[in-house]
């Protein structure tokens, strides 16, 4: 895997793919800097060996046209700021003011370059688009796995241009380990914690972890397909009624793999959908009529940390209740704090994909935990056992 440490980017050029996608508020302030705040590391190595960095991103859904409420010009000064550098902006990512503001760029500038997405062929993947960025750096180097599942211009086409002067920026390089400690290299016992909505978002992940994990532990609005499956009463919870021979499958197929899955057994059930609606906890399989399953019981919460404090590798991908909601959350929290103290005792976990992130963040785990994955849908594909396009596009393959 060739990182940044395989290069000395004296004299160089180095076109980066950042993924600068950050939230702005009505008045065009970043709401949320954590994304730049990842890609500083990577920028710094390249100024400190004495070389100039172009930094190309997308920002938003342009759909192929320009709209200045997407600009990059917005978030130039955060950026400056951040990396301690007045970054240079120039307001297109190709063309002849490109050309110059690159032939101009000296050892220890940084130049922004305009949101990529005003330009159809970015996420079409277009060759000649790919090969006009690539004149804008010596080396490339992707540093943004929020995009590495996309085969996009910058992500991946453009990796094609540079033969072997290519290489993983540090935060992607960071990513891949992660997702490596736990698919493949992590210390058994190995436990996946799967919350959140609906089987069907994860269904992919679930068959290619069964593989490689000891523990499955499912919770969250997922677990009631499963218990309808096996013949319990659901009340009104969260159920995809079309999914319960998979659920059933999966027990069989966890059962014939030697992997224990832990599902609740008790449930805190509510009136509505509400976070002042009447509560009561019940035995997950005897939900009334007209309650709903909307956060795991005391029983089940002690029998899912009983599973994580045993664990070395930790997986955790969604929450085990309505986290958004007070009332549902004590599930969620309680779980995070299970991986805390398990993290604490040395095991190895990582948090990644979809609303597991912003449950994480919402309730300051993110320092507790070893690491909290920077790209939702990325993060999932990697999940499933794919291998995603910006990726292979770095390692030749
Ligand atoms: P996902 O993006 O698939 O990880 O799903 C996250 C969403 O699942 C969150 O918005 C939670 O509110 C929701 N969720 C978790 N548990 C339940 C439940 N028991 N009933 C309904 N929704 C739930």
């Amino acid at each position: 895997m060739r990182t940044l440490e395989d290069f000395n980017f004296e004299d160089k050029k180095a076109l980066i793919r950042v993924d600068f996608n950050v939230p702005l508020d009505a008045e065009f302030n970043v709401t949320d800097t954590s994304r730049i705040d990842a890609a500083k590391p990577t920028i710094l190595k390249i100024l400190e060996d004495g070389g100039s960095a172009v930094l190309m991103s997308h920002l938003g859904r342009p759909k192929g046209q320009r709209n200045e409420s997407m600009s990059l010009k917005h978030i130039c000064n955060v950026v400056s700021d951040i990396i301690g550098v007045q970054v240079k902006f120039v307001d297109d990512c190709i063309g002849e003011k490109v050309d110059d503001a690159y032939a101009n760029l000296e050892s220890g500038e940084i130049l922004l370059l305009e949101n990529l997405r005003f330009y159809s062929e970015e996420t079409s993947g277009d060759t000649e688009f790919a090969k006009k960025l690539s004149n804008y750096g010596d080396i490339y180097v992707n540093d943004a796995f929020g995009t590495a599942h996309r085969a996009h211009a910058s992500t991946t086409i453009v990796a094609d241009y540079f033969a072997d002067n290519k290489c993983f920026g540090y935060l992607l390089a960071k990513e891949i380990k992660a997702i490596e400690k736990v698919m493949q290299t992590g210390e058994k016992p190995v436990s996946a914690i799967l919350g959140g909505a609906k089987v069907s978002s994860k269904i992919t992940i679930i068959e290619n972890i069964l593989d490689k994990v000891d523990h499955l532990i499912i919770g969250g609005g997922m677990t009631y397909t499963f218990i309808k499956a096996q013949g319990g009463k659901i009340g009104d919870s969260i159920c995809e009624d079309d999914k319960m021979d998979l659920a059933l499958d999966i027990l069989k197929q966890a059962k014939e793999k030697g992997v224990e899955v832990h599902l609740p057994v008790d449930v805190l059930a509510a009136d509505d959908f509400d976070n002042n609606a009447k509560t009561q906890v019940v035995p997950v399989e005897a939900i009334p009529e007209g309650w709903q399953g909307l956060d795991a019981g005391p029983v089940t919460l002690g029998n899912f940390k009983e599973v994580i404090l045993k664990s070395k590798t930790i997986l955790w991908n969604g929450p085990v209740g309505v986290f958004e909601m007070e009332s549902f959350s004590k599930g969620t929290i309680a779980v995070g704090n299970a991986i805390d103290e398990a993290t604490r005792n040395g095991a190895f976990s990582l948090v990644g994909g979809g609303d597991s992130v912003a449950a994480v963040k919402q309730f300051g785990f993110q320092e507790k935990v070893s690491y909290v994955s920077t790209g939702g849908g990325a993060m999932l594909e990697s999940l499933e056992g794919k291998t995603l396009p910006g990726i292979a596009a770095i390692l030749g393959q």
